[in-house]
Order: structure tokens, then C-alpha cells, then sequence
């Protein structure tokens, strides 16, 4: 998902209070940031935030970090923000590759949500659950390590579970048809509002280490 050509987006960026812009000041430390030591969700390529906000506001005692790359998407998240006041909630604009300079130790959960598919071999890396991804999240882990997937697309969910199992995950809750399940706490990230809408099956896994 990119947006192109957001007027004013670097701006709105630099103005808005839930955009952490000094993030490499708190490696190993995020919960400063927080005031507390609540447990720590992020979720990585958070689109235009539906997820992270409505994750923020139904659990108050969590800190959510949403991560997105390009300023042209976190834009609209900031946007949705405007009137709203989530002290639990920050945002950074960043490539996750680079993820593993930026915490230390300190993540409970990872959300990857409608990852971006990389649909060709050579660009296997680039997929967040590539073994790839997976080594760098080691390190940022505190010590459980938990990731939750949703995604509608059957390549990348099953190149993800090998990854997951290959890697030393294990499954603790699979479901090939998540609408099925009228699930009241799942929360719907924009790409899942879509493509459930069409009636596409949407993949969700949670795995851990
Ligand atoms: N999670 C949202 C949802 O489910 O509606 C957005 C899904 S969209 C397909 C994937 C998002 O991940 C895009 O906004 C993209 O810019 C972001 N993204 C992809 N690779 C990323 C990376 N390496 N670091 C940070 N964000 C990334």
C-alpha cells in the first residue's frame, strides 16, 4: 500500500505528539515512553492504523507501537488520531529491517497484519516472516516470543508457517477461515475489513518460541 504525493505529510508527521521521531534514544527502554511496564504489542507494516488504534483503545493496559514505512500511509493513521487521546499508543515511521537497531529486548507480541506478499523467490527476504525477519526478532523479543499472522494470501501463509516451524515456533492457534469463527475480539485491520467483504478466507496463525 503506498499513497503517493500526501500534501504536508512531513509536516503532519513532525507535528503529531503519537509519532515517536527520536526512536533510536530508546533502545532497550521504549517503556520509558510509556511511563509504566505494561507489556509491549507491536505490529509491523500498520497500514493506516485501524488495527493499532482499535488494539490501543480495547486494551488500555498494553503499549502498542505501530510501525509503518512510508509516510504517505502513516499520514492517514495520524489523520485518525486527531481528536483522539491513547496514552498507550506511539507510532514510528521506519523499514522494519532495520528493527533490531531500534529495540532491544523488550517486545511480549508481534502483529503482522496482510504482510506484503513478495510474491517472487528472489524477494523472499523482503516477506516479515522470512527466517530472514524472524533472526532479527529474536533479538528484540524480551523473552516469550509470540507472533500473531492474518493474511488472506495462501502462498505467504504457508511460506510463513514453514518459516515459523522451521524456525522453532510452535502453533498454538491456527484458523484457515477466521470470518467463520465470529470471533467478538478480533479486531479487523483495513485489509481484512476488505477482503472478508468480498468473501475472501482470511488465514490467522499465532505462534510461539
Ligand atoms: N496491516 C495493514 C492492514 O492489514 O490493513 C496494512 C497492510 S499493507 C498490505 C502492508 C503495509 O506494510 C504497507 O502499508 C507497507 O507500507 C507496510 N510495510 C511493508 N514492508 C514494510 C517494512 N519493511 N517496514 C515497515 N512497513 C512495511
Amino acid at each position: 500500500m503506498r499513497l503517493r504525493n500526501v500534501k504536508g505529510a512531513s509536516e503532519l508527521i513532525e507535528n503529531c505528539d503519537y509519532v515517536v521521531k527520536n526512536y533510536n534514544e530508546y533502545k532497550g527502554s521504549f517503556n520509558k515512553l510509556f511511563n509504566n511496564k505494561n507489556s509491549l504489542h507491536i505490529e509491523i507494516g500498520m497500514g493506516k492504523g485501524d488495527f493499532i488504534i482499535e488494539m490501543a483503545k480495547r486494551n488500555p493496559n498494553i503499549n502498542f507501537i505501530g510501525i509503518e514505512k512510508y509516510d504517505s500511509v502513516i499520514v492517514r493513521a495520524i489523520e485518525k488520531l486527531n481528536d483522539i487521546y491513547l496514552p498507550n499508543l506511539k507510532l514510528i515511521r521506519m523499514d522494519a529491517s532495520v528493527i533490531d537497531s531500534v529495540f532491544n529486548k523488550e517486545v511480549d507480541v508481534i502483529y503482522l497484519n496482510f504482510s506484503d506478499p513478495w510474491p517472487k523467490a528472489r524477494h523472499s527476504n523482503r516477506r516479515l516472516s522470512s527466517t530472514n525477519f524472524l533472526k532479527k526478532y529474536d533479538n528484540i523479543f524480551k523473552s516469550d516470543m509470540k507472533i500473531i499472522m492474518k493474511t488472506d494470501n495462501t502462498d505467504l501463509f504457508e511460506f510463513s508457517l514453514i518459516e515459523f516451524v522451521n524456525y522453532g515456533y510452535k502453533i498454538e492457534y491456527i484458523s484457515l477461515d477466521l470470518s467463520a469463527e465470529q470471533d467478538l475480539d478480533n479486531v479487523m485491520t483495513e485489509y481484512e475489513k476488505k477482503f472478508s467483504s468480498k468473501g475472501y478466507k482470511i488465514y490467522k496463525v499465532v505462534v510461539k518460541k
